[in-house]
């Protein structure tokens, strides 16, 4: 099991995404990513830690948002997505 390196959600093998062969991405999850391309290009990486944070915390209600804030906004930034330093990888791709 990994994590879409998109927006760092927990996914197995069900939750894939697809190249534009049809085959299995396992990198980002099916919400992510279909089809070779992001099902949402414009999402910004701010859009989306306020997006994560506002899932995390209607699943626990007692989850301050600074704190939920903290969690999504050191985590997201680094997944490959968003991270400039996996750039480089996918061009030599
Ligand atoms: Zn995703």
């Amino acid at each position: 099991m990994g994590f879409c390196n998109s927006c760092g959600r927990p996914i197995v093998k069900e939750d894939y995404g697809t190249n534009k062969d049809g085959s299995l991405n396992d990198e980002f999850c099916c919400d992510c990513y279909q089809n070779g391309e992001y099902t949402e290009p414009d999402i910004t990486l701010e859009e989306m830690i306020v997006r994560k944070t506002k899932e995390m915390m209607a699943k626990n209600d007692r989850l301050p948002e600074t704190h939920a804030t903290a969690i999504t906004a050191t985590f997201i930034p680094g997944l490959k997505r968003w991270n400039p330093e996996f750039q480089d990888d996918y061009k030599t791709l």
